[in-house]
């Protein structure tokens, strides 16, 4: 859901330096002789991402060539080549420090704590260790996506590395008012330069990592922490100025990153009269 930069380092790259320490000659031999397939692999996933179409890749095909399916091939090049130590594990580091703040890029909240493999290990091992397949992420979210596999291409979470789209607003949420509480919910609001794909995927997206929830519970409880500040406000410069402090924050928010929860919770209470003429809830 928020774009990084995409990693430095090539599938080649990673890949030989996650098989560069595998002291069994036989297993060493027939691991590097994957070396220009694994490669090739990670050149079709890259094409299949920038188009939107990695749900078409077929697992046939992303086999690392001479290694059985039994062999554990993930554990020889992932597990012990990339997550406890040496060369590849430098390469771990590097792609868990790029997102800002540690934030997980796919929900934009949690603290990214693993890597989440955006085409599953189990499925397409070619693609393990492959720079461009590892998303820094939270547990909830890593967890949440597991293996799924999407047969559609409107059913593909956003790819933090492919899918700019951070550049638009597309957050938005309704203010509801109800038996005294003030609460918010939150929904996709596509741009109009989104196609109907993106905007599916982008709705898909919000469902399968449970935004509406997240960023409610957030707000919710941020609304709590400003609404003292809100009634002193009110009562000094009435709903006008409670409108501008409102807006101030959401300008604030909103020119650092145009999707932050805060921004679009400050932008959507401006935004609702009974708010700013003291429904604040309870
Ligand atoms: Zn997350």
């Amino acid at each position: 859901m928020w774009p990084l930069g995409r990693p430095r380092h090539g599938a080649r790259d990673s890949y030989e330096a996650c098989i560069s320490r595998t002291r069994e000659i036989t297993r060493r031999t027939r691991l590097r002789a994957a070396a220009d397939a694994v490669e090739a692999a990670g050149e079709a996933y890259r094409l299949g991402a920038a188009a939107g179409s990695l749900h078409a890749l077929r697992p046939e095909e992303f086999q690392i060539p001479g290694i059985g399916q039994d062999e554990k091939a993930v554990t020889w090049v992932y597990e012990n080549g990339m997550v406890k130590g040496g060369p590849g594990r430098a390469i771990y580091d590097e792609l868990m420090a790029s997102p800002k703040h540690g934030q997980c890029p796919l929900c934009g909240h949690g603290i990214v704590s693993q890597l989440d493999h955006f085409m599953p290990k189990s499925s397409y091992p070619a693609l393990c260790v492959d720079p461009l397949n590892l998303i820094p992420a939270c547990s909830d979210c890593n967890k949440t996506k597991g293996d799924t596999k999407a047969t559609r291409a409107e059913e593909l979470p956003l790819h933090p590395y492919f899918d700019d789209i951070d550049s638009e607003p597309w957050l938005a949420a309704r203010v509801i008012h109800e038996d005294g509480s003030v609460r918010l919910e939150f929904y996709v609001s596509p741009p109009d330069s989104w196609d109907q794909v993106l905007t599916d995927r982008a709705r898909n997206h919000f469902r399968l990592f449970n935004l509406r929830k997240t960023y409610a519970l957030q707000a919710n409880w941020y609304i709590g922490e400003i609404r003292g500040r809100l009634r002193g406000i009110l009562t000094r410069g009435g709903a006008d100025a409670v409108r501008a402090e409102l807006l101030e924050g959401a300008d604030s928010s909103l020119s650092e990153r145009p999707n932050s929860w805060i921004g679009v919770t400050y932008r959507s209470l401006a935004e609702d009269s009974a708010f700013c003429e003291g429904a604040f809830g309870a």
